[in-house]
């Protein structure tokens, strides 16, 4: 390994976390899976994504609110760390 190369390494050394968001409807199996160390970024990007998926798919319910969607996201990965 090439100094160059351990150097990037360690300034990435921080693991992404991964974070998801299933749709909570029934029967939907649509999912959102965003890698970032960012907390407020996937909120941003998953709500950015599965308001268009509940616009498409879900027009007759009620779209979930962002403090909703921030919730179930944030606690999943929660859960999966503390594993
Ligand atoms: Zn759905």
């Amino acid at each position: 390994m090439k100094i160059s190369d351990y150097v990037i390494f360690t300034e990435k050394e921080v693991i992404d976390m991964e974070y998801s968001f299933t749709c909570p409807t029934r029967g939907c199996n649509f999912s959102v899976k965003v890698n970032t160390q960012s907390d407020d970024w996937a909120v941003e990007k998953i709500i950015e994504v599965s308001s268009v998926h509940d616009r498409q798919a879900h027009p007759n319910l009620p779209s979930m609110t962002v403090q909703q969607i921030r919730n179930i996201v944030l606690l999943d990965v929660k859960e999966r760390v503390r594993i």
